[in-house]
């Protein structure tokens, strides 16, 4: 049997570099895909520290990875990509991770993102892209333009899970806004709102060089943190707040710290993971503003948006890579960013 390198989480902070046998041959509507670039998330980290995320535990080893690119090897039957055309070998791909059903209630009503049925890859029990070969839906690959690299083909997963979180709250011209934590998800976030002309756009972040990256990216940069940094921008909001404030860091005080910022009647959009699966929010400041509250759940379809925002350099992904590794140093690069040292903001695995 023929066998490939793969790295799989035994429990917490226990990542192996393994042996395992390739993906069997591609069966109709699916393709073969050769990974080339892998970015670690967020949710992954969630993963890797406690062997476990919201009430998801893992009990046997898999493969980790969900955002990732590479090139397609060999096709099954009829490979119908995720832009309606045939995926050929050779194509350049971003795969989008999520396998909803498609036939279920939410599926049908078009929020595949809430299927109940989801399969979602390097999310456990399923085995994900920090390996070199894994088979796929064609539906799920987005073939990318040469003027998007491999790393940035990654990156579009984080960058529709962005997407989908502006689209959620419709923010629109004229409104202000305001993002806690500026890891990648919050830097896509800010640049997404940017790219539509929301102004200001505050970001407040406890790490100086992310902040820095924030400021580089547009964002008016708050200079505290915590109640500090919400006076802050009330301070500099005349006192009204934010239309829109986005919780994109541990959904611990953040989420607080959004509702106090955002102005009444505004809407707090939480993104972020918390660690203890609980959810802090101070009841009379959600419910003297009146505060609209929303989920963010993964995404639905937005690979395609997230190509164009590149291409059109609306939005900087390659700016969000601070740190590369091999594959085989993964569980090196999983240590160093779970520490957030070393000016770490966003790291890609090259297999
Ligand atoms: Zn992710
Ligand atoms: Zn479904």
């Amino acid at each position: 049997m023929k066998m490939m390198k793969a790295i799989r989480l035994y429990g917490p902070r226990d990542l192996r570099l393994e042996e395992v046998p390739c993906p069997a041959s591609p069966e109709r509507g699916e393709v073969l895909v050769r990974v080339r670039s892998v970015g670690i998330c967020g949710s992954d980290l969630h993963t890797f520290r406690h062997a476990r995320i919201g009430d998801t535990v893992c009990t046997t080893p898999f493969i980790m990875g969900h955002e990732f690119s590479g090139v397609v090897q060999v096709v099954g039957e009829g490979p119908t990509g995720g832009d309606g055309l045939l995926v050929h070998p050779g194509d350049r791909v971003a795969v989008d991770p999520a396998q909803p059903c498609g036939v279920c209630e939410l599926c049908k009503k078009g929020h595949s993102n809430l299927c109940p049925h989801l399969r979602f890859l390097g999310h456990y029990p399923h085995d994900g892209s920090l390996c070199e070969w894994i088979r796929v839906p064609a539906r799920n690959c987005f073939r990318v333009p040469d003027l998007i690299d491999d790393e940035e083909a990654a990156l579009l997963e984080p960058l529709g899970v962005a997407l989908h979180s502006v689209s959620l709250p419709r923010v629109k011209p004229g409104d202000s806004a305001a993002v806690i934590g500026a890891g990648p998800i919050g830097l896509c976030v800010l640049q997404v709102l940017k790219g539509v002309g929301i102004d200001p756009v505050f970001v407040m972040e406890k790490l100086p060089w992310r902040s820095k990256l924030a400021g580089r990216l547009g964002a008016s940069v708050v200079s505290g943190s915590d109640a500090q940094g919400v006076q802050e921008v009330l301070d500099r909001t005349a006192g009204r707040g934010v239309d829109v404030a986005f919780e994109a860091a541990w959904s611990d005080n953040s989420v607080q710290h959004c509702a106090e910022i955002v102005r009444p009647g505004g809407k707090l959009m939480v993104i972020g993971i918390s660690d203890d699966d609980k959810l802090y929010l101070k009841h009379s400041t959600a419910r003297r503003k009146g505060i609209t509250i929303l989920m963010v759940r993964r995404m639905k379809h937005t690979y395609p948006d997230a190509i164009d925002l590149v291409l059109r350099r609306i939005v900087d992904l390659k700016t969000l890579i601070t740190h590369r590794f091999r594959l085989e140093q993964t569980p090196d690069a999983f240590a160093l960013n779970a520490a957030y040292d070393d000016g770490i903001a966003k790291a890609i695995i090259q297999v």
